[in-house]
């Protein structure tokens, strides 16, 4: 069996507090919620990252976290998709999910210690 956590969410060997789910995907709850709205959303098929997610899977996605944001009501107020990638991204789980931000106005900050400006 997988060791994979989010693996273990889509089988339900993990407990997961659901949002919407298809044969495809699965919406849930951040455990440690970064914004008043924080969703992961997954495909069920494991992959790293989105660096190996094929195009058709992303195709499929587009709609599915489309209806995610009207579920969690923040399609018209707006909302942030980021998806970590590897080491640098700073992706702690190796299955593949976009972090659905929301509920508030976010924060757009520098996302290094020192200026960016300031590095070249
Ligand atoms: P990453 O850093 O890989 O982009 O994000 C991983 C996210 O998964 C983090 O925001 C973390 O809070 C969340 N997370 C880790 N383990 C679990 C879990 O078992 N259940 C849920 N719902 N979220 C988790
Ligand atoms: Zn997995």
């Amino acid at each position: 069996m997988s060791n994979c956590i989010f693996c273990k969410i889509v089988s339900g060997d993990i407990p997961s507090d659901k949002v919407l789910e298809n044969d495809k995907f699965i919406a849930f709850h951040d455990l440690n919620p970064k914004a008043p709205v924080h969703i992961l959303v997954i495909p069920k098929e494991h992959f790293q990252s989105f660096h190996e997610i094929p195009a058709e899977t992303m195709k499929n996605m587009t709609p599915f976290i489309q209806e995610v944001a009207i579920k969690m009501g923040v399609e018209k107020s707006g909302y942030r998709l980021i998806t970590n990638i590897g080491e640098n991204g700073g992706q702690e789980v190796g299955h593949i999910h976009f972090h659905l931000f929301g509920g508030t106005k976010l924060k757009w900050e520098h996302l290094t210690d020192s200026d960016p400006k300031n590095l070249f």
